[in-house]
């Protein structure tokens, strides 16, 4: 593995990133509102690249009197739980909701790297996410915490990144941009379709079963 290409245009991952014999951790934060496929599918694929032992499901905390999201902290939770089932890998880490108010992730990863300090962390994200990452607090030192991985997803690219941003990734050795097949999905349309099915749409095809039926269970997204 350790002389394998498996990062595109702009970082290549360092060999002694990939022979470190350290246990890899990876994080996905997000709101999933629902979890779909475009969460999980990249992930599981990556867990192999990168030899990941754990991928930690990371869901926002989201206090009561917020509309968004729809679905409650336990919902989201249980949703994800369900979808860990599918690799002895995925785990749900529900620290972030634990904190009871929204976290940075600035803070969540200096938490994580106190509390993993023999592990190799790595923390993953989607394109959209990279190009406001001049806009988030602290953005300078998230890959003093973890390793960043950034997923492709369509409709985004690198370029579209501030300039000081794409400037210092260029002098970062841990930064990675894999290669992966694009999943065209977001939980906004997600829930837009969901609607829809409820007057006689076709379900949407990027939600896992164990999600969709959760989410007829419960109600959710009406
Ligand atoms: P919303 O449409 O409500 O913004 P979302 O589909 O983007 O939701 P989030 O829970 O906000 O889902 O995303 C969590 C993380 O997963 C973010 O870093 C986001 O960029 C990434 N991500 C979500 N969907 C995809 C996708 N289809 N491809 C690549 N990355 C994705």
């Amino acid at each position: 593995v350790a002389n394998t290409p498996i990062s595109s245009c702009p970082t290549p991952i360092q060999p002694h990133i990939m022979t470190s014999t350290k246990p890899r951790l990876a994080f996905l934060g997000g709101t999933f509102d629902p979890v779909h496929r475009g969460h999980i599918e990249p992930l599981i694929t990556l867990a192999d690249t990168f030899q990941w032992q754990q991928v930690h499901l990371l869901p926002t905390c989201q206090p009561p009197h917020r509309a968004q999201p729809e679905a409650t902290n336990a919902q989201r939770l249980a949703m994800l739980e369900a979808v860990a089932a599918r690799d002895p890998r995925l785990l749900v880490n529900d620290w972030e909701i634990r904190q009871g108010k929204p976290s940075r992730t600035h803070s969540t990863l200096s938490y994580f790297r106190d509390a993993y300090p023999d592990h190799a962390l790595y923390f993953v994200m989607g394109m959209d996410s990279w190009v406001t990452l001049h806009t988030w607090l602290q953005w300078q030192e998230l890959n003093q915490h973890a390793d960043l991985v950034i997923l492709p997803r369509p409709g985004y690219h690198a370029s579209q990144a501030a300039p000081e941003v794409t400037q210092w990734m260029h002098q970062q050795s841990n930064i990675h941009f894999p290669q992966l097949t694009e999943t065209n999905v977001s939980a906004t349309a997600l829930r837009q379709q969901l609607q829809l099915w409820q007057s006689g749409q076709p379900a949407p095809s990027n939600l896992f079963p164990e999600t969709f039926s959760y989410i007829q269970s419960q109600k959710l997204y009406r």
